[in-house]
């Protein structure tokens, strides 16, 4: 849950939320019609960054792993799958409404039962809001009623003997699924962390009822180390364990790792140990058997499930806020976002010294070609060259390549660093060489 920031850092948000407007990382939804409220569309270098951060996911959990495989399930799903859930029923927030300044709020997110908004003590009673987006499937509105999806989960849940059976995986294993979830949410706000229309990435860990507390340690730490490994500094990431009242009543635990944004800290994933709750749900409302069969005992049970379900728009958020530097650099503010090497939209910009020098444009143009197969580059020639090395850095390039008029006699080309600033001659017909032992991860 969101706290009342301090002033610097809730400048800091501001910043971030004006430069990814600025350079076109993400931009207000439908902004000529004034916008939507808690949605944002990925610009350009939003759409880059929002993809490498779910390929590091998929990377980390299914290709570098024995045990998990990946899922791509549908986002309509039958709707008897949302009752079997639990969502039709229980997926609701509690809001109250202050009778004094006429502010809504979640229960859940008042402290000292007082109105944030204007301090007093006097709400109506709380009503339950279904957070699902109801849609109409077929041709007749009538009767075909189903849910957006409000989580991944489910679809990894129902196809869990569809896996089994086509991979034959004994347990422990897991599937993996990146996709779009829905959540009319109440309270909405904070940027891209709270969306109606968001992505999620979630892992369904499936193991047995004595290795499921193991299991969800071990997840813990692997999940909280994806996020060190990507460059999020360690002080801005903690753990917290959910205390036993705030568990939902299938789950036997549930840890967060949460970051601390400009608003405080708040939840980037939870990682829960939903027993075997779900699959035992599904058998009983499909009639299906859902149990699985140990071959060499014949033993048949329900494996318990360990979830790490995080969002890749509020892992984003992380990264970019964690990214952001300002640094004094001969008096001026130099701004920086520092992504790691896996995360950085644009590996490497290619700036020609003198837009108008033939020789000078033919030879950027040609490395820039060469370049582009394997890194995303940029070419840029539209300001003077400290402009664009600025423009760079405050868009996280992680190399500069400058061509001048000395290259077109010596056949090198200067390299410049994004966080050291040191610059280096190198060889254009080494640059790709030197580039891909330096962006190696
Ligand atoms: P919160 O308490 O913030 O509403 P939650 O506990 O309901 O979150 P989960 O149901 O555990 O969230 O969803 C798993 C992950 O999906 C969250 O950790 C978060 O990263 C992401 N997520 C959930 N709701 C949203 C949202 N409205 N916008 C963006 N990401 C979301």
């Amino acid at each position: 849950m969101s706290k009342v920031a301090d002033p610097q850092k809730s400048d800091l948000m501001e910043k971030i939320v004006s430069l990814c407007k600025r350079r076109g990382f993400i931009f207000p939804s439908s902004e000529i019609y004034g916008g939507l409220g808690s949605a944002w569309d990925y610009g350009p270098l939003g759409a880059e960054l929002k993809r490498n951060v779910k390929s590091a996911w998929w990377s980390t959990v299914v290709h570098q792993r024995d045990d998990m495989v990946g899922l791509d399930a549908s986002i309509l799903m039958h709707p008897k799958t949302w009752e079997a859930s639990g969502h039709v029923n229980n997926f609701n927030d509690v809001l109250v409404d202050c009778r004094r300044c006429n502010s809504r709020f979640r229960i859940d997110h008042l402290k000292d039962g007082k109105c944030p908004s204007c301090g007093v003590k006097d709400f109506t009673d709380g009503r339950a809001f279904n957070l699902m987006f109801k849609t109409h499937y077929g041709a007749v509105e009538d009767g075909n009623v189903t849910y957006l999806r409000p989580e991944t989960a489910q679809g990894i849940f129902v196809n869990f003997k569809n896996v089994l059976d086509t991979t034959h995986r004994k347990l422990p294993f897991g599937i993996a699924q990146i996709g779009k979830a829905f959540r009319n949410e109440v309270t909405a706000g904070n940027f891209t962390f709270r969306m109606r229309e968001f992505e999620q990435m979630e892992v369904e860990y499936f193991t047995t009822k004595d290795q499921a507390a193991d299991c969800h340690q071990r997840w813990i730490q692997e999940r909280l180390q994806w996020y060190l490994n990507l460059g999020v500094r360690k002080e801005n990431l903690q753990l917290r364990k959910h205390a036993d009242d705030e568990l939902a009543h299938y789950a036997a635990a549930c840890t967060d790792i949460e970051y601390n944004f400009p608003f405080g800290w708040s939840e980037l994933e939870g990682i829960a140990n939903r027993t075997d709750y779900d699959l035992k749900q599904h058998a009983q409302f499909s009639g299906k058997d859902l149990q699985y069969q140990d071959l060499t005992t014949g033993e048949k049970f329900y494996p318990y499930v360990i979830e790490p379900s995080g969002g890749v728009d509020r892992a984003t958020l992380a990264f970019l806020v964690d990214a952001y530097h300002e640094e004094v650099v001969k008096d001026q503010t130099r701004v920086v976002l520092k992504f790691s090497k896996q995360l950085a939209p644009v590996k490497v910009a290619v700036l020609p010294l003198l837009k108008k020098n033939d020789g000078i444009v033919t030879l950027a143009k040609r490395i820039k070609n060469d370049l582009q197969k394997e890194f995303v580059c940029v070419y840029d020639d539209t300001a003077a060259i400290g402009k664009l090395y600025r423009r760079q850095d405050e868009v996280g390039t992680f190399y500069c390549v400058t061509v001048d008029v000395q290259s077109l006699e010596d056949g090198q080309v200067t390299v410049r660093d994004r966080d050291t600033m040191a610059q280096e001659r190198i060889a254009v017909d080494r640059l790709k060489g030197y580039l891909r032992e330096k962006l190696a991860l």
